[in-house]
């Protein structure tokens, strides 16, 4: 027999939305979790909840679009992630060139204007476009760009859900100035500046967060290096030292962790 239960035990497990995909696609882009190592996530954390309430709530704004700007490796990508997972909303979907590839001009803008018009058909969505200089095939020689992309990204940012809908908007970009030059930023609600980590101090709570990396008598050593230090390093090039720290040889590691850091983050 058949009853209620089963149709639930089957919603909840075993049906896919038909557009909108997954939760594990999201998980994807946030493979390190988010550690909130300072100020700048907090803020930009902050916004996205506003947000994702504006979106919810006002009558007025059925259309918020948010643009999250920061230098390579800062961690854009996982926090547009997170805050469209934070949303909850039925209809969540993630544009990236990476899946792309290959596409004509024509066929980028097709697959954009797809994506944002089953957007519409749900209550509540929230679409990230990520790496806007990537989908606009942005090249400083020249400079160049596909200028169809760009006119077509423009309309959508703009183009207002049906009666009743609304939709939610995270972007992500590096450069700011080229965004400005191709006249993309006046589209957004709200464009968030993501810092990199700029002290020593945001280094020490991702490495007190992290489990198993180093051993106290070593955390002590590294809190008297980095604890009045001045760094300039993003989250994933830092995730990537420990990591490889990690592997090192036990004696060695401490040092070759500073050093490394040293390299990349010009400690001063
Ligand atoms: P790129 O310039 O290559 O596009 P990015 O700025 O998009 O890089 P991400 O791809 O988002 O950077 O990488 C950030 C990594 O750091 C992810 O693995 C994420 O899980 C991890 N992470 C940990 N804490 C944070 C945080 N506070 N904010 C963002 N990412 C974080
Ligand atoms: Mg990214």
């Amino acid at each position: 027999l058949i009853c209620r239960a089963d149709f639930m035990h089957a919603l909840e497990n075993d049906i896919k939305p038909a557009f909108g995909v997954s939760k594990d696609e999201f998980d994807s882009y946030i493979s390190n979790g988010i550690i909130v190592w300072g100020q700048p996530v907090t803020d930009v954390l902050e916004e996205g909840q506003l947000r994702i309430r504006q979106t919810m709530k006002s009558e007025m704004t059925p259309l918020v679009s948010i643009l999250i700007e920061g230098p390579p490796n800062s961690g854009k990508t996982a926090l547009a992630a997170h805050i469209a997972l934070l949303s909850k909303f039925p209809y969540l979907k993630f544009c990236t060139a990476q899946t792309m590839l290959g596409f004509s001009e024509l066929a980028k803008c097709q697959q954009l204007k797809k994506i944002f018009e089953d957007a519409h058909k749900s209550t509540l969505s929230c679409v990230v476009v990520d790496e806007l200089e990537s989908l606009l095939e942005y090249a400083p020689v020249g400079p160049r760009y596909s200028n169809n992309v760009l006119q077509t990204l423009k309309l959508l940012l703009k183009r207002l859900p049906p009666k009743g809908r609304k939709l939610l908007i995270i972007a992500t970009a590096t450069h700011r100035d080229i965004l400005e030059q191709l006249g993309l930023l006046p589209s957004f609600s709200k464009v968030i500046h993501l810092s990199n980590m700029s002290s020593g101090k945001h280094i020490l709570h991702v490495l007190n967060e992290i489990e198993h990396c180093f051993n106290d008598n070593e955390m002590r050593i590294l809190e008297k290096k980095l604890h009045d230090k001045k760094v300039w390093i993003g989250i994933k090039s830092l995730l990537d030292l420990i990591e490889v720290a990690r592997q090192a040889d036990e004696n060695a590691r401490v040092l070759r962790f500073l050093t490394q850091l040293e390299e990349i983050a010009g400690m001063t």
